[in-house]
C-alpha cells in the first residue's frame, strides 16, 4: 500500500517546511507544484514560458496544463512508496483527477492533512519571506490574488476530501516541530 498524503492549506501556512519534515520521516516523493512551475520558469522551458506571468500576478495555472504536468511527474517516479502532495490539488477538478488517475494505477489518496492559520498571520508570514525568498508573487498585491484564488477556488477541496472522510485539520500556527508532532500523529494514524 502506497503512502499518499495531501498537505492541504494557504499560501504560507507552511506547507514546505512540513512536507520537508514529512519526507525525511516517511521516504515519500515530494511533489510541490509551485516548485516544478518556478524550475520550469528558471529553465525557460515551453511550459515555463506559457505559465510565467500567471504565476507571476498570483493566477492559478489552468487545470489542463497543472494536472497533466503532474501525472507527469507521478509517472517519473514508479518505485516511490507514496508521495506527499504540496500545492495540489487547488480546486476540486484537480482532486478529481488526482483520484482518478491514482485509481487507475490501483492506489489512492490515503489521507490529508489541513494546516489551519488565520489570514492575519499569513499576511504577516508572507511579508517576511519576500525579503529572502526573491519570489515575484509574494509581494503584496500579488498575494491578495493568492489569497482570492485560494478562497474563491482552492477552499472548496476540503469538504470534497471531507465527504471522503479523508480530512484532517491541524492547527498551522505555533512551533514548527510541535506542529510537525500533530501532524505525525495523524499521518501514524493513517498506516
Ligand atoms: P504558495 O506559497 O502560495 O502556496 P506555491 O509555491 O504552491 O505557492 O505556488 C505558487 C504559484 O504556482 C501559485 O500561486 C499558482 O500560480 C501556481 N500553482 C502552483 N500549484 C498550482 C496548482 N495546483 N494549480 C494551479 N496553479 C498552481
Amino acid at each position: 500500500m502506497m503512502l499518499n498524503l495531501v498537505l492541504f492549506g494557504p499560501p504560507g501556512a507552511g506547507k514546505g517546511t512540513q512536507s520537508q519534515k514529512l519526507i525525511d520521516r516517511y521516504q515519500l516523493v515530494h511533489i510541490s507544484t509551485g516548485d516544478i512551475f518556478r524550475a520550469h520558469i528558471a529553465n525557460q522551458t515551453d511550459l515555463g514560458q506559457r505559465v510565467s506571468k500567471l504565476i507571476a500576478a498570483g493566477e492559478l495555472v489552468p487545470d489542463s496544463i497543472t494536472i497533466a504536468m503532474l501525472e507527469e511527474e507521478i509517472d517519473k517516479n514508479p518505485q516511490a512508496k507514496g508521495f506527499i502532495f504540496d500545492g495540489f490539488p487547488r480546486t476540486v477538478a484537480q482532486a478529481e483527477a488526482l483520484d482518478r488517475f491514482l485509481e487507475s494505477k490501483g492506489s489512492g489518496i490515503t489521507g490529508v492533512v489541513a494546516l489551519d492559520v488565520t489570514e492575519e498571520e499569513l499576511t504577516v508570514r508572507i511579508a517576511k519571506r519576500k525579503a529572502v525568498s526573491n519570489r515575484a508573487d509574494d509581494d503584496s498585491e500579488k498575494l491578495k490574488k493568492r489569497i482570492e484564488e485560494y478562497f474563491n477556488k482552492t477552499i472548496h477541496v476540503l469538504p470534497y476530501y471531507e465527504k471522503q472522510g479523508k480530512l484532517t485539520k491541524v492547527n498551522g500556527i505555533g512551533d514548527i516541530e510541535a506542529i510537525f508532532e500533530e501532524i505525525k500523529g495523524v499521518v501514524d494514524g493513517f498506516q
